[in-house]
Parts: C-alpha cells; sequence; structure tokens
C-alpha cells in the first residue's frame, strides 16, 4: 500500500525542484550555436529523410494526447520537429544555399518556445508513428530537440535540477547507496531476504529512486518472487538506479554515464541477466541503447520486471494462486515498454495468471493511450494543466473498460495516475503489477 503523505511529501518536493538548478550562465549566440551544432550532427539520413518526407496529412495529431486533449494546433506533432526541419532546410538539405536565401535563422526565442513543445507536451511516447504513413519518428526528433536544448542549458529547470544531482553527486532525489541500504535493512525487517552487494549473482536487480521512496513495496515482490524462484540473485550499490535524467534531460553524456554503472556492476558480478524495476524509460535506455564501451552488445540480457514474471509464468516455472474471478482489472501500457519495447504479451501472460476478470482497453497494446506523464514531462510543474488533460483521455479509456482496477508496470506512470486521481478524485483504484503477482504466490507471504 502507498502512503498517500509520503506521495504529498514527494509532490510537495517535486515543486522546489527548479529551484536546485543551477543554469550555466551562456552568452544568447552561444546556446543557438549550441543546439544547431547538435541538430546538424544528429541530422543523419534517416532523420533528414523523417525531416523532408511529412505530407502534412495530420494522422499524428489524432493519435497525440496533447493534441487530442487541447485541440491546440501548436501541439501537432509534426510541428515540434519544425525547429529541426528549418536547421535541415537552411543547413543541410540538398537545397540548403537557396532555401537559405528567403528563410530566416533561427534564434534564441525560438529554442525557448521549443522548450515548452518538446519537453512539457511531448513525452516521446511514439504513438504518433504508429499512424503516420510516412513512418516518421516524431519522438527520435523531439529527443534530438532535446539534446540540442540540453547543450543550449534550455532545459526545464526541474529536469536540470535532477540531472546535475545525478551527474554531480550520483543521487537522484537525494537516494544514493546509504538510502538504499536503509530500505533493504527495512524489507529484511519484514522478513524479506534482499542480496546487497554479492560479489557473484546470476541476476542483478535494478531499483529506482520512485521504489526507495515511495513504492517500496514494489522493491518488496520483486524480490519475493525473485526469491520463491531461487534465483540467485543481488542489488548493487554502485549500480541501483534505473532513472536516467540524462535520457530525460537530453543530456547525452550523463544518459551514458547512467548506463554504464548498472553496465560496470552487471560484468563485475557475472551476472547472466538484468531485471529492471517497474520504469518505463530505463528499459529502452539499457535494452536497445545500452552497449559495451567498445560499442558491442550488452553480454547479458536485460528484461523489464513484467517482462520477467510473465516469461516465467508461460514457461511454467512460475505459478499462481488464483485470485478473485469477479475482481475487474485493466492494464496501461507503459509506452516505453509496450510501443518502443514490444513488451506486450508478457505482462498479459500474467494478468491472465492472476486469475481475475481481465479486461483490454480500446484500442490496446502498442496502439494504447499514453498516460501523459511519461519522459520527465511528471516533474515539470507548468505543465501539470496539460498533463491533465492527457491523462483524462486515458482515464477515460480506462473507465469505458469497467474494470475497478487499472495495473501498472511503470512507476512514473503510477505516479501520474495518481496525481490525476488525486485531482478528479475519481476513486480510480491503481494497482502495481509485480506487487500483485507476488500477493499470490504460492507459500508464506514473506520470503
Ligand atoms: S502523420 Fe506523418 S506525414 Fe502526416 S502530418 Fe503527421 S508526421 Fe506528417
Ligand atoms: S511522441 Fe507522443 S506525445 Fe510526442 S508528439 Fe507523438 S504522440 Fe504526441
Amino acid at each position: 500500500m502507498i502512503d498517500m503523505a509520503v506521495f504529498k511529501q514527494f509532490q510537495g518536493a517535486i515543486a522546489h525542484l527548479g529551484e536546485m538548478a543551477q543554469p550555466e550562465p551562456i552568452a544568447d549566440d552561444e546556446r543557438v550555436a549550441r543546439a544547431k551544432a547538435v541538430m546538424r550532427r544528429k541530422t543523419d539520413r534517416s532523420l533528414a529523410l523523417d525531416l523532408e518526407s511529412c505530407v502534412n496529412c495530420g494522422y499524428c495529431s489524432e493519435a497525440c494526447h496533447f493534441y487530442q486533449g487541447t485541440q491546440d494546433p501548436k501541439y501537432t506533432p509534426t510541428r515540434k520537429l519544425d525547429l529541426l526541419r528549418r536547421v535541415h532546410a537552411r543547413e543541410s538539405a540538398a537545397f540548403a544555399p537557396i532555401t537559405r536565401l528567403f528563410t530566416r535563422d533561427i534564434n534564441l526565442a525560438d529554442l525557448q518556445e521549443w522548450q515548452e513543445l518538446v519537453y512539457d507536451s511531448c513525452t516521446e511516447c511514439g504513438r504518433c508513428s504508429m499512424v503516420c504513413p510516412m513512418g516518421i519518428n516524431i519522438a527520435r526528433g523531439v529527443n534530438v530537440m532535446r539534446e540540442a536544448l540540453s547543450e543550449a542549458g534550455l532545459v526545464p529547470l526541474e529536469l536540470m535540477a535532477v540531472a546535475q544531482e545525478q551527474a554531480g553527486r550520483g543521487t537522484v532525489f537525494g537516494v544514493g547507496p546509504t538510502e538504499l541500504a536503509g530500505v533493504v535493512e527495512t524489507l529484511r525487517g519484514r522478513g524479506i531476504t534482499i542480496p546487497l552487494d554479492e560479489p557473484h549473482a546470476d541476476v542483478m536487480l535494478v531499483t529506482t529512486v520512485i521504489d526507495v521512496l515511495l513504492f517500496q513495496d514494489a522493491l518488496a515482490a520483486t524480490a519475493r518472487i525473485l526469491n520463491h524462484l531461487k534465483v540467485d540473485w543481488t542489488l548493487r550499490s554502485a549500480g541501483f538506479e534505473a532513472a536516467n535524467f540524462g535520457l530525460l534531460s537530453g543530456n547525452e553524456a550523463l544518459q551514458a554515464a547512467a548506463s554504464q554503472r548498472i553496465i560496470d556492476e552487471a560484468l563485475a558480478i557475472g551476472a547472466k541477466a538484468v531485471i529492471l524495476p517497474e520504469c518505463g524509460h530505463a528499459y529502452p535506455t539499457l535494452r536497445w541503447e545500452g552497449r559495451l564501451p567498445n560499442g558491442k552488445p550488452l553480454p547479458f540480457e536485460v528484461l523489464a520486471a513484467s517482462e520477467f514474471v510473465g516469461r516465467e509464468i508461460r514457461e511454467g516455472r512460475l505459478t499462481l494462486v488464483p485470485g478473485d474471478p469477479s475482481r475487474k482489472l485493466t492494464y496501461h501500457d507503459a509506452c516505453k515498454l509496450a510501443r518502443h519495447g514490444g513488451v506486450i504479451d508478457e505482462p498479459r501472460a500474467a494478468l491472465q495468471a492472476l486469475g481475475v476478470d481481465f479486461r483490454e482497453t480500446s484500442p490496446t497494446a502498442e496502439l494504447n493511450w499514453c498516460c501523459g506523464g511519461g519522459a520527465g514531462t511528471f516533474l515539470i510543474n507548468r505543465a501539470a494543466p496539460l498533463r491533465h488533460k492527457a491523462w483524462q483521455i486515458k482515464r477515460a479509456q480506462v473507465e469505458a473498460t469497467g474494470a475497478d482496477t487499472v495495473v501498472l508496470s511503470c512507476a512514473s506512470c503510477r505516479l501520474n495516475f495518481m496525481e490525476g486521481d488525486e485531482v478528479e478524485q475519481s476513486g480510480l483504484h491503481i494497482e502495481s503489477l509485480i506487487e500483485l503477482v507476488a500477493a499470490q504466490l504460492p507459500g508464506p507471504p514473506a520470503s
């Protein structure tokens, strides 16, 4: 059970996050030059094709929760790439020398305007690309824009503050090895075996600041499942943090360094697999973008917690005590897990194994609506009204199923659902998939 007082405390802390940011003093011209340099460097053949092939059909608008929630044309997905498009057209496209004659260069005001478009009003969910007849990867272009703005020192202050903390002290929201050890002790006090800093293990479990601070039951649940399966596993103090504010802020160097900490620890203990917590963005960061320093693929598997339990169930290694068949559950697919990551069947295998009345949303799986809080948007204070409009689409989708509970496998989505529910007092029951699975393990409740 989540302690609502702790959640409120967390919200209070977020409200003041921006005050901790230390913006770099950069001259206006230098900001523009830095942003343009990133845009040029990142505009490879594939991105150039994306920038040049939009036919302005508008289908992507129908797919975007921020456009749908506001009907404001400035939130049209393809428009979010316009600045990148302008730089490409003036500097690297085939007719760039001619285009430069009758178009103006981008300036600081443009970059400032795009800050809201690529941080507040895009969760990089990728839903627009699912319907684009030209297959344009808008989320990738938005991410390049985040990298450009990060280089220009124009990251929203809340994300800047956390990224600076992670890059400097190596902690996130003040949570480091000491705080992890404290939670491990608390859970051990509940009778749960939690190996910490074992020198060798087959599986390295990664957790996240959100679980350490708010969702300790999710960490406890994952530990209980691993123990039940008799997996040889450990947490590692030097590589436990899944949250990657390099990815969220657009700071490439930090993204690589934060991933490297996990990779180094997994290599040090000879792990055959790394299991990530219920955290959407951690999955593509490590699973699809994680590489050894020499560029080679990681020599271990990377699994999301929901993917791991679903696979164990499907392969017959994990069976659950049947639950209440009259309980009506639906599932919210976190965008980074389902749409970007393909983790679709495994969580459903786990939901079916619960023995409850499982109801799909419509649409579902890779076309499921985003909750509006991903990619760091949840932390941006001024984005709250916009985020809420997006969440209302999600809430309506969940309510249409007639389910009494929505099940999630991403802590960030969970926070956004809790915030949305708090605003509307909708009485939505929100559960973590991993916690539901652990609650139906055969045998005694803690081990
Ligand atoms: S759906 Fe694709 S082609 Fe159509 S407007 Fe959007 S980005 Fe352009
Ligand atoms: S990636 Fe998602 S949030 Fe961003 S423009 Fe596309 S649909 Fe909208």
